[in-house]
């Protein structure tokens, strides 16, 4: 039995993780979770799972809680309450769904208490991938990789010696514009941006799929999990989704990892490893069904936030903070109205051109650079 403490329940990767615990109520337990600001869910969820704590983003709803479950869960609110369900005491295994680098200090904390992490939230590693990754070192703590791509070269490097890795390949579907030249991006909504071909996401994400950033942050990810160099992490656009990353060996063989677009597959790996369990609900790929699978090379002009992502990734140290801050920020104003498509990847540019990289940042000086990134942004918008 594992005994999970889940941030980010409310989520898209939240609720499949829920899913997960719903049909395996044998192999899972929720002892903690997280929410934002969906009390009405995360009313739903401790009526369904009788969780011990639950904590949520902000004071108020807090209060409201407090006053509706009158002592018979403990209830906490915040950072603070985000770290709490994190290093919570009854569970050995932390879910990390949740959005943005304010992961960051849970995972440290919950690495140190020596909880197994299932981790999806990228933001996490992009921001301070050396801390995290030297931390679950030192704690001999497992890091396992929720997001599809980092579960497929995971799978893929089952059995293998990581020293015959020549390159890991990261497959990109290209997301809601990607047969739009980048001139006809002037012009693209909102509600166009949110529209995924293959997947259904989180809005952040479902946006930084459209800018590719998305692909950006999981180069500088598997840079992280993985241990290798950026000149050896590849990208390449594959419209199906079906194969969700490739590794090639020394020997010119490639391993892949294929299967229909279904985030519980990668979310139950990541909690069953080194086993599986069925799912039953999962859609079986019929391979003949589909006959032909596309490729193609990726256009690092039309799909700019990539070549970004590859530069603040090789240059190191505050540049991937910078990247990440500035990229949650315009992502933010992009969803509220407040800029245009293409200003997101201006933002980003402008805010990495001004930054004096720092080399080897402790974690005071991360939140310093996420927090000064943010202000600069909303600054320009
Ligand atoms: P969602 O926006 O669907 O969910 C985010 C979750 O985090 C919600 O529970 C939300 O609460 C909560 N949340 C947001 N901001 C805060 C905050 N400041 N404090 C506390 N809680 C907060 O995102 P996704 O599930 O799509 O993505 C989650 C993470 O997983 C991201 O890092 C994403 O990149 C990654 N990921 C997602 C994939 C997907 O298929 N969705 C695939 C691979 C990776 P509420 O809704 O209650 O406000
Ligand atoms: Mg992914």
């Amino acid at each position: 039995m594992k005994n999970i403490s889940l941030l980010g329940a409310t989520g898209s990767i939240g609720t499949q993780t829920l899913d997960i615990i719903r049909n395996n109520p044998e192999q899972f337990k929720l002892k903690a979770f997280s929410a934002g600001r969906n009390l009405d869910l995360t009313r739903k969820i401790i009526s369904e799972f009788q969780p011990e704590f639950v904590s949520v983003q902000k004071k108020e709803d807090y209060e409201i809680l407090k006053a509706e479950l009158a002592g018979n869960i403990n209830i906490s609110y915040g950072e603070d309450g985000l770290t709490e369900t994190a290093v919570y005491a009854h569970s050995d295994t932390v879910v990390n769904a949740v959005l943005g680098s304010v992961g960051l200090y849970p995972t440290l904390q919950a690495i140190k208490e020596r909880k197994t992490i299932a981790i999806a939230n990228k933001e996490t590693l992009v921001t301070a991938g050396h801390l995290v990754m030297q931390a679950a070192k030192e704690n001999q703590v497992a890091l396992l990789p929720v997001d599809s791509e980092h579960s497929a070269i995971f799978q893929c490097l089952q059995g293998e010696n990581e020293k015959n890795i020549e390159s890991l390949i990261l497959t990109a579907s290209g997301g809601s514009f990607r047969d739009k030249t980048r001139a006809e991006l002037t012009n693209v909504t909102v509600k166009e941006a949110l529209n995924h071909p293959n997947w259904s996401m989180g809005a952040k994400i479902t946006i930084d799929s459209a800018t590719m950033m998305n692909k950006g942050l999981e180069v500088i990810e598997a840079h992280w999990l993985f241990n290798i160099p950026f000149d050896k992490i590849k990208v390449v656009q594959h419209r199906e989704s079906i194969i969700h990353s490739m590794v090639e060996f020394h020997d010119s063989s490639i391993k892949a990892q294929l299967g229909t677009p279904d985030m519980r597959v990668p979310i139950q790996y990541a909690l069953t490893y080194p086993d599986r369990l069925e799912l039953p609900s999962a859609e079986k790929l019929n391979l003949a069904q589909i006959g032909k699978l596309h490729f193609k090379e990726m256009d690092f002009d039309r799909f700019y936030c990539l070549k970004l992502a590859y530069e603040a990734g090789s240059a190191g140290g505050t540049m991937p903070t910078v990247l990440n801050a500035a990229n949650e920020a315009a992502v933010t104003a992009f969803l509220d109205g407040k800029i245009t498509f293409l200003q997101i990847d201006e933002l980003i540019e402008n805010s990495l051109e001004r930054h004096n990289v720092m080399k080897h940042p402790d974690l005071e000086t991360i939140k310093a650079v996420d927090k000064e990134t943010r202000e600069y942004v909303h600054s320009l918008i």
